[in-house]
């Protein structure tokens, strides 16, 4: 049946001339793209799996770049157009380039996104028993609601260095017979003096304890039997004693596998995902470049940016910095500071996505939408834009452009009505370094919590758009 198509009048005319409408990305991408992009994510799934953690994540990065062809960059080399080079940051950061055909004085193409994400670390000093119960105490890294993270199942991922420096690695709760970890919750028939707690202290800091035991070492009797069994088990294991742990990195995260969401498997639900949406698609869109780039392009995927990014393996140190001293000088004797200079960068990092279960902390013509595409966010910050970069008009021209000449879907987006909260991400740093940056990423629902949502159409958009970006001139 032929469709009748109505005369619009001449208000409707100008009104399509006019006005900013989003572009749903479900409804413009094609068969074929849709395709595209559900198998697509089926990759991000696995990596979500396999990088549980910053390390894990920096780890399974440079795995995958040197089977890409990426090699350890020397400085001391000689390099040409085409050739790939990563540098790891004490295992927790990594910055990955390929070398474009323009000269290194016209800048580079630069990505940013981070690798860590919200957590239970464990304390330097975390064994112990008590009512016959052996725990670990936590000290939880980055923003978390606290009351979210008991009775959910817990992997522990991390490293231990021995007295003798030698270290052993840990990932255990991740395969489908190993034993998890929890932190326990109260019963709601004893919760009413609980329930009284503002929600922010529903659970403490120091209730959110690991339960990782409950049986005694019984060969003879002796005081904290449960700890001693523990103990055991772990020396035999791992070949520790509890004065190792003093020197450890242990983190606990939760042990779910990355799934689909909803009837039609339109989103995704995984931990972590701020912001390893932002690094996979950053990371896997330099990696599956074809063709050698105009100029040169570089990914870095940070650590350390849910704890403020201080510290050597976050963006306020100066890694990224001296990398992009030590390429100019490989690639031409161009002094760091021109090539940072003359240079762009996306800031990859998640934004707030509308909940309509949450309409009220966000500002509906400007906040971002799951399967509205890649959200660029030209200021965060709080209370009149504290602590933003705030990227200039010209620059953000560039990006609206670049991003409308090559189909990719976006939408603006603000994370949260104007003195409601706030936050921030890597790009003032970046921005300091006087290279022009722009906040850009994949909307995200539950941020933060330990499953966090995404729509696959957004994360397909986001590496569309690293794609781009790399490639343009
Ligand atoms: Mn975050
Ligand atoms: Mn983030």
């Amino acid at each position: 049946m032929a469709e009748k198509k109505e005369k619009k009048t001449k208000g409707q005319e100008l009104k399509d001339k006019l006005f900013y409408k989003q572009q749903h990305a479900t409804l413009v991408m094609s068969a074929a793209e849709q395709k595209k992009a559900d198998s697509y994510c089926e990759d991000y799934k696995k990596f979500l799996d396999t990088a549980k953690t910053e390390r894990e994540a920096a780890n399974e990065t440079v795995r995958l770049a040197q089977a890409a062809g990426f090699e350890p960059f020397d400085k001391s080399k000689k390099y040409s157009a085409g050739d790939k080079v990563y540098r790891l940051n004490r295992k927790k950061a990594v910055i990955l380039a390929v070398i474009g055909k323009q000269p290194i004085e016209n800048g580079v193409n630069l990505t940013a996104a981070h690798i860590d994400s919200p957590r239970l670390d464990l304390k330097q000093n975390p064994l112990y028993e008590s009512g016959e119960l052996g725990y670990f105490k936590t000290h939880y890294y980055g923003g978390i609601k606290k009351y979210q993270w008991p009775t959910v199942p817990l992997s522990l991922h991390g490293v231990i260095v021995k007295s003798d420096c030698t270290e052993v690695t840990v990932s255990i709760g991740e395969g489908e017979n190993d034993p998890i970890f929890i932190v326990t919750d109260l019963l709601p028939h004893l919760a009413d003096e609980q329930y009284k707690r503002p929600a922010s202290k529903l659970i403490t800091g120091e209730e959110l304890n690991i339960l990782i035991g409950s049986r005694p070492f019984k060969e003879d009797d002796c005081s904290e039997a449960v700890k001693l069994n523990l103990m055991n088990i772990l020396f035999e294991k791992y070949g520790i004693v509890e004065k190792d742990f003093l020197s450890a990195e242990l983190e606990c995260v939760p042990a779910f596998k990355a799934k689909d969401i909803g009837f039609d498997r339109s989103m995704i639900g995984a931990y972590g995902q701020d912001d390893r949406v932002c690094a996979y698609t950053a990371f896997s869109a330099l990696l599956d470049m074809k063709e050698i780039p105009e100029k040169t392009a570089v990914c870095v995927l940070t650590d350390k940016e849910e704890t403020g990014s201080d510290g050597n393996t976050g963006l306020r140190s100066s890694y990224l910095k001296y990398f992009l001293a030590d390429l100019g000088e490989a690639l031409g004797k161009v002094s760091g500071r021109d090539v940072m200079s003359m240079s762009r960068c996306l800031s990859a990092d998640v934004n707030a996505g509308f909940d309509p279960t949450f309409p009220d902390v966000l500002e509906k013509k400007n906040c971002s939408y799951l399967n509205k595409g890649i959200v660029v966010t030209k200021f965060t910050g709080a209370r009149g834009k504290s602590g933003t970069s705030d990227a200039n008009a010209e620059y953000v021209g560039y990006v609206h452009s670049l991003f409308d000449k090559n189909k990719i879907v976006w939408q603006t987006g603000e994370l949260g009505k104007v003195d409601l909260g706030g936050g921030g991400t890597v790009a003032a740093y970046i921005a300091n370094l006087n290279i022009d940056t722009i906040d850009v990423g994949v909307p995200v629902l539950s941020m933060h919590a330990p499953y966090e949502v995404t729509a696959k159409n957004d994360v397909y958009m986001a590496y569309k758009a690293f794609s781009a970006f790399y490639k343009a001139e």
